[in-house]
């Protein structure tokens, strides 16, 4: 502590005992005249009150209304190119994206599904692989009781909001703070696929995948959400059961796109598709059967983002990370960071009216 510091310190420790010294004999004549004075409650709250701090209710930036983040499990950025994705490739190129996302390690879904939905990593969500419990306590709990992350935020800040999660891989529900989701849908896929052979294991899955997309759209076109994540697991499955970089691959990438249009489809019909910031990503890429963790084909994702108020066309510098995705909405959405946060909004994304 500085000397300064410390004389700061012994000055307001004496005003504060001033203040209380008058708080104190303003009581006692108080009692002495039996009614209070009118001015009491005013004389005494300096030294016991704090003022609380004004809070501004969050404002999303200008011209957006919704937010809706897609998730792609095991989408490489080293199938771009190849994939037959029209929708998703128009999307890109109406906004900001990269290639170069990088996962965070280690390179499996539970902790980078965590990162990109809480925005910070493993050490502080706890999910270091992807069993139901963290493999360590969360470093802190929201009021939801589970590490804070955006679907908390998002009812912190806007009480009322509709808000949903839809997906077909049920780990999602640990790593969301579901007591803050207004709509939470959970498509199975078959537990015993794992033991059928690999094109019926991936046909499973790719029918829970598109299952998904119908009840997004639906919700999407019926609820208007405020926030939405929409994920689909079957690319990690394809990539699992026949192999990253296959026609197989492919195809379900290929799957994907047309449930990706139809998410955007379902815009158009709520008649929200001008006011809606759209997000894509993914968790990994992969190599062989596994997740390439360490190699270039496992290490780098696609990080789309198109809407109001998003450069169009236009390629973000690199170095985005998984937990810059919560950030990222936190400040399309008008929520002021937390200290959880170890992830920083993509403002490189924004035009610069819209960087606040
Ligand atoms: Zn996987």
């Amino acid at each position: 502590m500085t000397t300064l510091l410390r004389l700061r310190l012994r000055c307001r420790l004496r005003l504060r005992r001033l203040l209380s010294t008058a708080a104190l004999a303003t009581l006692a004549t108080a009692a002495l005249a039996s009614t209070p004075p009118a001015s009491l409650a005013q004389t005494a709250a300096p030294a016991t009150a704090p003022t609380a701090p004004a809070t501004t209710p969050a404002r999303p930036l200008p011209g957006v209304k919704h937010v809706l983040l897609i998730g792609l499990d095991g989408f490489g950025s080293y199938a771009w190119e190849k994939a037959a994705m029209p929708n998703l490739k128009t999307l890109a190129a109406s906004g900001a994206s990269t290639l170069k996302a990088r996962p965070i390690m280690p390179v499996i879904s539970g902790p980078n599904w965590g990162a990109h939905l809480t925005g910070a990593g493993p050490e502080s969500h706890g999910y270091l692989g992807n069993g139901a419990k963290p493999s360590l306590p969360p470093a802190v709990l929201s009021k939801y009781g589970r590490f804070p992350g955006i679907f908390g935020l998002v009812r912190d800040a806007y009480p009322n909001a509709e808000t949903g999660a839809i997906y077909d891989w049920a780990r999602i529900h640990e790593l969301i703070e579901d007591k803050a989701v207004t709509y939470e849908r959970i498509v199975y896929q078959s537990r015993s696929s794992r033991r059928l052979p690999a094109h019926v294991s991936v046909g499973i899955y790719e029918e829970s995948t598109a299952r998904t997309s119908v009840d997004a759209a639906n919700y999407i076109a019926t609820k208007k959400p405020f926030f939405t994540f929409v994920y689909f697991g079957a690319p990690d499955e394809t990539g699992h059961h026949i192999g990253h970089d296959t026609p197989a691959y492919y195809a379900t990438l290929k799957k994907c796109d047309d449930h990706i249009g139809q998410l955007l489809g379902a815009l158009k019909t709520a008649g929200i598709e001008k006011e809606t910031i759209v997000i894509v990503v993914s968790d990994h890429g992969g190599l062989g059967k596994g997740h390439g963790e360490g190699t270039m084909q496992g290490m780098q994702t696609p990080w789309i983002i198109a809407g109001p108020g998003v450069k169009r066309g236009h390629t973000l510098v690199p170095g985005i990370v998984h937990y810059d995705t919560t950030p990222t909405i936190a400040h399309i959405l008008g929520i002021s960071p937390p200290p959880t946060f170890r992830g920083r909004p993509a403002l490189d994304a924004f035009a610069a009216k819209n960087k606040n």
